[in-house]
C-alpha cells in the first residue's frame, strides 16, 4: 500500500513541480518585461516624441538640478525662422521632417554636457552648463550654422533653406529659471527684428 502511494505521490507530484518550475519561469519574464515596459514609458515620458529629444518639462527640471549644485549656465533659445511658410507650402509632415532635421543639427552642434530640449513647436532651448558667455556664443553660433546647412529636400528639385533666430543668457545658478528664459526670449526678438539667422545675447548678459 505504502508503495502504491509511494508511486502515486512521485507520479503526482512530479509533473506538478515541472508545471511550477515552468510556471515560475513564465512569471519571472513577464516580469522582466514590465520591467522593461516600465523604463521605457519612464523614458518616453521625459522625451519629445518627434525628435527624440527632452520635452519641456524633462529640460527644466534637468536644469533645475543643475542650479541646485550650483552650477550657473547659459540659456540659448532657438527659434525657427518663417517656419510657418514650410507647413504652408509643402505641408504638416514636410515641417516634421525638418523639425526632426533641427533636432539632429543642433545635437551635432553642441556638446555631451550641455542640455537640449523641444520646449515648443517649432521652438528648442539649450542649456550651456558653465561661467563662460563666450562659450555660450560660440555654441550658439555653431548650432545657428549647423541649422543653415541643413539639406532639406521637401519635393525633388526644391532646396530649401532652414535658418534660426537665437537668443542667449547667462544667469548665476542662483537666477529664477523664468527669468532665464525671459531674457534669452528676449534676445531671440531681438535676433528677429535684426534680420533672423542670427544670434543676439541679451544685454543682461
Ligand atoms: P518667425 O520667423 O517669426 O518665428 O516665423 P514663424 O513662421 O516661425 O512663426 P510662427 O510662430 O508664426 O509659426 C510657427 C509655426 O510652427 C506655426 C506652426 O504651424 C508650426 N509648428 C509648430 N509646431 C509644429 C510641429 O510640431 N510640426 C509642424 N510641422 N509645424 C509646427
Ligand atoms: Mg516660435
Ligand atoms: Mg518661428
Amino acid at each position: 500500500w505504502f508503495a502504491l502511494a509511494a508511486i502515486c505521490a512521485t507520479s503526482v507530484t512530479f509533473p506538478l513541480a515541472l508545471i511550477f518550475q515552468r510556471e515560475r519561469l513564465k512569471l519571472a519574464q513577464a516580469m522582466q518585461q514590465l520591467e522593461k515596459a516600465h523604463v521605457e514609458l519612464a523614458n518616453r515620458a521625459r522625451m519629445d516624441l518627434l525628435t527624440g529629444l527632452l520635452n519641456r518639462e524633462a529640460f527644466l527640471s534637468r536644469i533645475r538640478r543643475f542650479q541646485e549644485r550650483k552650477t550657473s549656465g547659459a540659456m540659448l533659445m532657438v527659434d525657427l525662422d518663417h517656419f510657418k511658410q514650410i507647413n504652408d507650402t509643402y505641408g504638416h509632415q514636410a515641417g516634421d521632417e525638418a523639425l526632426k532635421l533641427v533636432s539632429k543639427a543642433i545635437l551635432e552642434a553642441t556638446r555631451d554636457e550641455d542640455i537640449v530640449g523641444r520646449i515648443g513647436g517649432e521652438e528648442f532651448g539649450i542649456f550651456v552648463p558653465g561661467e563662460s558667455i563666450q562659450l555660450a556664443r560660440v555654441i550658439a553660433e555653431r548650432v545657428r550654422l549647423s541649422i543653415a546647412q541643413i539639406e532639406f529636400n521637401p519635393e525633388p528639385g526644391s532646396k530649401i533653406d532652414i535658418t534660426a533666430s537665437i537668443g542667449v543668457a547667462q544667469g548665476s545658478w542662483s537666477i529664477q529659471l523664468s527669468e532665464l528664459f525671459r531674457r534669452a526670449d528676449d534676445g531671440m526678438y531681438d535676433a528677429k527684428n535684426s534680420g533672423r539667422n542670427r544670434v543676439m545675447v541679451h544685454k543682461a548678459a
